[in-house]
């Protein structure tokens, strides 16, 4: 089977997003980019998850052209190929319809950086897209959600900052591999569910010290971080 690991991996990164309760029915998709063979795998269009094996899943190029697989794949493929082409260091893909993260999607409301659970992953506010145009939508709305999405991050840097919300649609997350990019999908999740709670306690609170949220983001990742254990590889 081509790409054994890969699909292995996405499928693993798929069945996380509903193990992790992210996901109903057969929303949400996730994938996984092999840059050496230039080739991504992607869960099938309308598999129930139950049913899923690796070889179920969809191997295209960066173009969308498919080169293993009978199955459709998901219809969103297009979007994770434009995050692929234009983010050079991520591997994996995650897209959710989770309820909390969605409902900010759908209210056009940044998530601000509230606390270090979200300083921690996101070296930032997680950002939300422009609407795309009547024309973008009649067109290829998959492929100008992709292009939406990369130019909300032409001065936001993707790997320090794995997720955005699509205007009235929900989120896409991503990381340096599938299992990265669905992690990333649950923590979005939960800081956007502490996010809605923290308003209702009260409305006017306010974002995190921006030394605070630098802090919490650069102990855990970049040059100089010392969170967790010493990497021996
Ligand atoms: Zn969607």
């Amino acid at each position: 089977m081509l790409l054994k690991t890969l699909r292995e991996e996405v499928l693993e990164a798929n069945l996380e997003l509903v193990r992790r309760g992210l996901v109903v029915y057969t929303f949400g998709n996730a994938s996984g980019i092999d840059r050496n063979e230039g080739l991504v795998a992607i869960k099938p269009s309308g598999v129930p998850y139950e049913e899923l094996k690796p070889e179920h899943m969809v191997v295209c190029d960066l173009e969308g052209k498919i080169v293993d697989c009978k199955l459709r794949p998901s219809s969103d493929l297009p979007t994770h190929l434009e995050l692929y082409r234009r983010f050079p260091n991520i591997g994996g893909v995650a897209h959710t319809h989770s309820e909390y993260a969605t409902s900010w999607a759908q209210a056009e409301t940044p998530i601000p950086c509230f606390g270090t659970t979200h300083a921690d992953y996101f070296h930032g506010p997680v950002p939300l897209t422009d609407r795309l145009t009547s024309a973008e939508i009649a067109g290829d709305y998959e492929l100008e959600t992709g292009k939406a999405i990369c130019r909300t991050f032409a001065k936001v840097d993707p790997d320090s900052v794995p997720a955005v919300l699509v205007a009235g649609h929900a989120p896409f997350c991503w990381g340096p591999d599938p299992a990265a990019a669905s992690h990333n999908a649950v923590i979005l999740e939960y800081v956007a569910r502490m996010a809605t709670h923290m308003l209702l306690i009260n409305a006017g609170s306010q974002p995190l010290a921006r030394e605070l949220h630098d802090k919490h983001f650069l102990r855990k990742h970049g040059r100089n971080a010392y969170y967790g254990q010493v990497k021996t590889q």
